[in-house]
């Protein structure tokens, strides 16, 4: 199909979606604020805008990839919106709180356009390799509407509801897999404690009710799981300060929510330091080190 694509935000994540709608025959136009990203865009056969609004200017469809709702909801009030034809889809694949999507959904539809939250799970290995997952909040129609694209950019697509939905999929999977990462790894140190080798606990609980993606595919100890970045000096992966970014979204949801998440709230203050002591560089799974160290005090 002959769609005009806008893209703002090429980065980490961004840079290559936008390249794989380029490669797949899209006509895309993109925006960053940093140089360097735009450099490689145009290597990747982006056109680039000289502003976000030049961007969505034509554009049948405009996809945002920026670091927070802050960036959505200014980028779309301070001039996004009223740039774009009247009917635009918008697709925001960007992480970020429910309230700010459902916000932003508000914004599109209030200039006439139509909108989807599509965040993604996959990080920049899937980004890069076309094998996304992403979860969407939108109307059957405009889910229908994005998802070629989406299918595009990513590997599993699925409507998950209303607008804002797709965001809340995408922190409760998330909040789900930072406290088991932290139930692993405290069972792991615990067993270390007590004489039980790492291997040996792997070995029970893969195959018993301790089974989760955090212990049989990203398992926090080097050893039992070969391609776990536990093997690879905790070398990402999913950085731990994206964990901690998603877990701070989940638990601002939680609060505004009134659901009592004790181990949610719990998980985005655990990671949330360790984030700020470490740098946030390391995978996740490196909060098993983090128990270590504080067991050894
Ligand atoms: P990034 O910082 O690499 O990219 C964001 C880009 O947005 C930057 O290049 C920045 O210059 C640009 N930007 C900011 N404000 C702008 C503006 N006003 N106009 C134009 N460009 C602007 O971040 P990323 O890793 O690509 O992540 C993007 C989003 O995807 C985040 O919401 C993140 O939480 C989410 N996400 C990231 C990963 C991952 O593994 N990196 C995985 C899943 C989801």
């Amino acid at each position: 199909e002959n769609l005009r694509i806008g893209f703002v935000g090429l980065g980490h994540m961004g840079g290559p979606m936008a390249a794989n709608l380029a490669k797949s025959g899209y006509e895309v136009v993109g925006f960053d604020l940093a140089p360097a990203a735009l450099e490689q865009a145009r290597r990747d056969g982006i056109t680039i805008a000289d502003s976000a609004n030049d961007a969505a200017a034509g554009a049948d469809v405009v996809v945002t990839m920026l670091p927070s709702g802050k960036h959505v909801l200014d980028l779309y009030a301070g001039g996004l919106l009223a740039a774009a034809t009247p009917g635009t889809l918008f697709i925001d694949s960007s992480t970020i709180d429910v309230a700010d999507a459902r916000a932003a959904h508000d914004l599109a539809v209030a200039a006439g356009h139509r909108s989807v939250d599509a965040p993604v799970s996959g990080g920049v290995v899937g980004a890069t390799a076309g094998t996304l997952a992403f979860m969407v909040g939108g109307s059957d129609e405009d889910f229908e509407s994005a998802r070629p694209l989406l299918d595009v950019m990513g590997r599993k697509v699925v409507h998950c509801g209303g607008p804002g939905v797709g965001q809340a999929a995408k922190i409760c999977n998330n909040m789900i897999l930072g406290v088991s990462m932290i139930a692993i790894s405290e069972a792991f140190v615990l067993g270390e404690k007590l004489g039980l080798s790492n291997q040996a606990l792997f070995d029970v609980a893969s195959n018993a009710s301790g089974q989760c993606w955090a212990l049989s595919t990203n398992c926090p100890v080097p050893g039992p799981v070969p391609t776990s970045p536990a093997n690879n000096d905790y070398q990402p992966g999913f950085a731990a300060a994206l964990m901690d970014k998603d877990l701070g979204l989940a638990a601002n949801a939680l609060r505004s929510n009134g659901v009592p998440g004790e181990l949610g709230l719990r998980a985005a203050e655990i990671y949330s330091r360790f984030h700020q002591e470490t740098g946030g560089g390391l995978d996740f799974s490196a909060i098993v080190t983090d128990i270590r160290n504080r067991a050894n005090e």
